[in-house]
Parts: structure tokens; sequence; C-alpha cells
């Protein structure tokens, strides 16, 4: 089987494994596990902010970041097809208590006009934009690496607005690797960031939630409060350390994306979008099927990918996917789509 579906699906390599069965641990709720205080030192150092925090998942990261900036009832600005507002069981709502204004946006950043024009000052009967979410790489545009212009322009609007910012960078090694800048200077215009261990890292299991060291500490409370207070998590920290050592690979999962995305663009009726990293969106509306024939077919011939849309299917590279298993993929389709 070669699972394209996700960068989600990577196990643990075997330095991971010794990194896990030799950590040093203690209880992390009480700050006594050395190695989660490494992994969340680093973490802050990578990304240039004050402080960490290691948590179970990136939508937790997510939603305790939207929780400490904000207050009850405010509104949140995002993309209207940002993983916080598409993929997050609604945690804004249930875990912030916040509703959503939904931009209809260009490459998912909300312009500095936009943000002036949706921005909503407190009042009486108005109840304030508590917070400004950004995502980079943006997962539902596919993979999309947003420029720190962008982001620094978005971020300054909110913030001369008082509005705090959060960016969920689930992916922000990947940006920072396309882009070909340090992950610092996608980071710096903002009050908050998530990334995931998990994903193209490598990791078995993590995130970390970094900014200043007094949101850092609001974020551990909040983080017990949801639940998410670990006890010998350095056995799971130990391999995210390791992970982080993964950031200069990520460079081959976007060429092999390229790779991937070019002979897909060779089958008539794919509609192939340009990979900036790791995803490839296909519309496949020009086959005359929908989505889930076309997985099938694919699945049967041990090829997975994931359901994007009616029409639109997202491929993602990794660093268990080889060049040879793309290659293998790709022959796959072309043989399955010819013979249509
Ligand atoms: C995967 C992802 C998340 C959530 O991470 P989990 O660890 O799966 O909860 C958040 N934002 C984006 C953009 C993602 O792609």
């Amino acid at each position: 089987m070669i699972d394209l579906r996700s960068d989600t699906v990577t196990k643990p390599d075997d330095v991971m494994r010794e990194a896990a069965s030799t950590a040093t641990v203690g209880d992390d709720v009480y700050g006594e596990d050395p190695t989660v205080n490494d992994l969340e030192a680093r973490a802050a150092e990578l990304v240039g902010t004050e402080a960490a925090l290691y948590v179970p998942s990136g939508t937790m990261g997510n939603q305790i970041a939207a929780r400490v900036h904000t207050e009850r009832g405010q509104e949140v600005l995002a993309d209207r097809k940002s993983h916080v507002v598409k993929y997050e069981l609604g945690g804004l709502a249930q875990h912030a208590d916040l509703q959503v204004r939904m931009l209809e946006t260009e490459r998912g950043v909300p312009s500095p006009d936009q943000i002036a024009g949706e921005y909503v000052a407190e009042d009486l009967h108005r109840p304030g934009t508590g917070l400004l979410c950004l995502e980079n790489t943006h997962n539902a545009r596919g993979g999309l690496a947003i420029a720190p212009e962008k982001i620094a322009a978005a971020a300054d609007a909110a913030r001369e607005r008082d509005v705090p910012v959060h960016l969920d960078g689930a992916r922000l090694f990947n940006a920072a690797t396309a882009l070909t800048v340090p992950a610092s200077e996608l980071t710096d215009p903002v009050d908050s960031v998530m990334f995931c261990l998990s994903k193209g890292l490598g990791a078995p299991v993590g995130s970390m939630l970094a900014g200043s060291e007094d949101f850092v500490e609001r974020a551990r409370r909040t983080r017990k409060l949801l639940g998410g207070g670990m006890r010998q998590a350095g056995i799971i920290a130990a391999p995210g350390l390791q992970a982080l050592e993964n950031v200069s690979d990520l460079e081959t999962d976007h060429e092999h994306a390229r790779l991937l995305a070019d002979g897909l663009a060779e089958i008539s009726g794919f509609d192939v979008q340009e990979p900036e990293t790791n995803i490839v969106l296909v519309d496949v509306a020009g086959t005359g099927l929908e989505t889930e024939a076309v997985l099938e077919r694919l699945e049967e011939r041990d090829v997975l990918a994931t359901p994007f849309g009616p029409t639109t299917i997202r491929f993602c590279t990794h660093r268990d996917a080889s060049r040879e298993h793309i290659q293998t993929a790709l022959e796959t389709v072309k043989n399955t789509f010819e013979a249509v």
C-alpha cells in the first residue's frame, strides 16, 4: 500500500524509537520531565519565541490559543477554508465561546483592507473582534506557502487594532522550506504559533504551541483544563526532539510533490494544482467520475489519497513515501485512468 492520504501517517523510525526507550522522564504536570522541558526550549528557540508548550495535538494547540487570547462571545477573523473553521468540530465555539467571521480570501490570507473592514469594535451591542487566525502552509487551499510579507501585513492590521494574532502553522516548516526563510521570519509578526511534530517531521504524537512567557503560562493552565496535562510525557517528547532534526528533509517531500503533480497532469481529465509544498490537489471532474469512485479504483490498486471535495482529491507526500513509491503510485494512477 502506498499511503498518500496525509503526512500524519508517518511512523516513528528507529532513531525515534531508540530515543523513546532511553528518554529521561518525570511528571510533566509538575514541570519535572527534563525531556519535555528540552523539547519546549528547543521549539521556542526554533520559532523565536520566549516559551513553548508541548500539546497532544495541533487541534488542541489551536483551541488553547483561541481560548487564551480571547473573551467569551468575541469574534474571530479567519479564512473560510482554514483548518480552525473547517476541521476542528466548531471548537472555537465549543472551547472558547467564540463566533467566527469567515472571510473569502486570496490564497487563504486576509488582506489588511479586509481586516480593517471586518473588524468590529466592542460596544454595548457588538462583541468586538478578539482574534485573527492565520494558517501557513494553507492546507485546504493546497499547501500554499504564505510569504512573510503577507503574514506581517495581516498581523500588523490586526495588532494596530489591539487584536492578537494566532498562526496555525501545523506545517510551518514546510512553508519556511518552500520560501527559504527561517521559520522565525514567519512567526515574528504573530502572538502565538502552533506547529505539528506529528506530520512531515515524523514524530508519532504531539504539537508545539509557542508564544510569550505570559501566554504559555496561561496556555499551560488551559491545557490542563482540557485534559491535556500528561505525566511521563518525555517518552513521546523524545521522538519529538528527533523530529526537529528532520526539518531539512522536507525539501525532498516537496520535490516528490512536484514529481507527482507533473505526472498526474499528463492524465486526461485530471486538473492538477501546482504544488508549493507537500500537498497536491487534483480536480477529477474531467474524468466524469466523482472523488469516491476515483479513490476506490486507486485503493483496489494499493494507492491511497484523501477526499477533499466532490471532485477533489488530495495527495500528500511525506518521509515514509520514497521516490520509488511516488513513481509506482504515479504509474498506478496512469494505468488506472488510461484504462477508463
Ligand atoms: C493537521 C492540522 C491541524 C491539526 O493537527 P492535529 O494534530 O491533527 O490535531 C491544524 N491545522 C492544520 C492546518 C492542519 O493541517
